[in-house]
């Protein structure tokens, strides 16, 4: 029998806005613990919480470009529990009143693991979203050998939560749902998303059933993935687990999981017998919030998203879809090809250097493209010299090393070297007389048909220029002067 998996994803993403959600404390990743507190994010008794307006901008602009419905009003819920690591023992969030709804994130060919790009079962698949809601994060425990420390520097840290519709279908499609997210709020300013400081944190809902069922498995989560190649290890391995179960004619529960990385296996954290009623109520000391003026406002400044960035490129610059793909990729990367192919010539050859030399250049470096020791500008400049035929390709490459190594720009390193490439008509010409006067065997051997006399000709003239005849033009001068 075969097996269908059904995964839904709650994503949590921290907001990348100065203070925190409901007090002015500063969010920085990595301070000396609790240096960023006060009564609010303490949850001190009698505290009062005043809304971070730009979370809320950001929460609507994530909405927008998820294309989602912005609630007209929303409103803040208490979502009570006994949280240790947040002492009022209640949760600001949103419940019935979110403050978006809907909306979808389409999957792109490259945000799919490497090894899965070839395959893709359903390409141009788009994962539609139940709701965006915004929350506050919690402090963070720090377990020693005989005792707990708690760090109140990410209390109260803006938190979205973006819960998707049960449609994704392999621990894959997980992946480039989060890869295309993640893009996505990296492009709208909205969060770094940097899985490894916590930004972005994901529960997945799985089940499985008999392909010819009708209605869902039973549904067991995975809680607190912390990394996207997590994601889809913990859903290869639970979806394996889950099929193994039914195979055997066990009954799965309702339960929820753990992941551990270090054995690649989930692990039994709480059955539903210890399931939460968390009785939400509307916080009292929150009004509700008008969307109207906001969502207008954010409506009229929106960012280029990167599938209308994709597009741009191949239209804009004639570079391939793929290599739009791989540039619109890295926003970073994406401004730097913009800012060097605006008035190049052939953008689609600055494309192709920035993606193989450049690139290359970079990770042998250890470098990201923000790091990058050539100006967007030298290297056009650099592209340039090689379309006019200034400098040979061949030259190019050890020109942008020098580049690369110094900073120094192209035409500065190309005089130092004397390395420039001679072009001039007459002086070519001359210099193939001198080589058709000195090899009269290879000539008669051309005359006679065979053409590999004449690439050793143009090999003749090459070295009488010291390599820096134009190898093109010498060939087209030859065979004009020994065919005519
Ligand atoms: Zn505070
Ligand atoms: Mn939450």
């Amino acid at each position: 029998m075969n097996y269908v998996a059904t995964v839904g994803l709650e994503v949590h993403v921290q907001l990348k806005t100065r203070s925190k959600m409901f007090c002015a404390c500063p969010v920085e990743f990595g301070a000396e613990p609790n240096t960023h507190t006060c009564p609010v994010c303490l949850g001190l008794p009698g505290a009062l919480p005043v809304m971070n307006h730009q979370a809320l901008r950001m929460t609507v602009l994530a909405g927008l470009m998820l294309g989602c419905d912005i609630a007209p009003i929303s409103k803040f819920d208490r979502k009570n529990y006994f949280y240790p690591d947040m002492p009022k023992n209640y949760q600001i969030s949103q419940y019935d009143m979110p403050l978006c709804t809907n909306g979808s994130v389409p999957l792109h060919d490259l945000a799919y693991p490497k090894d899965a790009q070839k395959n893709i079962p359903a390409p141009d698949k788009e994962v539609h979203l139940v709701r965006i809601h915004l929350e506050e994060d919690v402090a963070k425990s720090f377990h020693f050998e005989n005792s707990t420390g708690i760090d109140f520097n990410r209390a109260g840290t803006p938190l979205m939560e973006i819960v998707t519709q049960p449609e994704i279908n392999s621990p894959e499609e997980a992946f480039a749902f989060l890869t295309c997210l993640k893009q996505i709020l990296i492009y709208g300013g909205v969060s770094d998303a940097d899985m490894e400081k916590g930004q972005l944190r994901c529960d997945c809902n799985v089940s499985v059933r008999p392909e010819k069922q009708a209605g869902l498995g039973v549904k067991i989560e995975i809680k607190n993935l912390n990394s996207i190649s997590g994601v889809r290890r913990a859903l290869a391995y639970e979806i394996r687990r889950q099929i193994g179960a039914l195979r055997n004619g066990e009954q799965l529960e309702q339960e929820t999981r753990g992941w551990d990385d270090a054995t690649s296996e989930t692990f039994l954290m709480r059955t539903k017998e210890f399931a939460h009623d968390y009785r939400y109520f509307p916080d009292p000391d929150l009004v509700p919030v008008k969307t109207e003026i906001l969502a207008a406002d954010v409506r009229a400044r929106m960012p280029e998203l990167p599938k209308a960035k994709r597009a741009r490129f191949v239209e804009q610059y004639q570079v391939s879809a793929y290599d739009a793909g791989v540039l619109a990729d890295d926003l970073d990367l994406a401004r730097y090809f913009e800012a060097a192919a605006k008035g190049a010539k052939k953008p689609k050859n600055v494309a192709n250097w920035i993606l193989n030399d450049l690139q290359n250049a970079l990770s042998d470096a250890g470098k990201t493209i923000s790091a990058c020791p050539i100006p967007p500008v030298a290297l056009d400049e650099l592209v340039n010299l090689i379309d006019t035929g200034k400098i040979s390709g061949k030259q190019g490459k050890e020109v942008f090393a020098e580049m690369f190594a110094t900073g120094k720009h192209a035409a500065a390193i190309v005089k130092e070297k004397g390395i420039e490439q001679l072009s001039d008509v007459g002086a070519i010409e001359a210099l193939c007389d001198e080589a058709i006067a000195a090899n009269p065997k290879p000539v008669a051997d051309f005359k006679a048909g065979s053409v590999a006399s004449l690439n050793f000709l143009k090999g003749q003239v090459l070295k009488l220029s010291k390599g820096k005849a134009n190898p093109q033009l010498a060939g087209e001068i030859l065979e004009k002067k020994l065919k005519g």
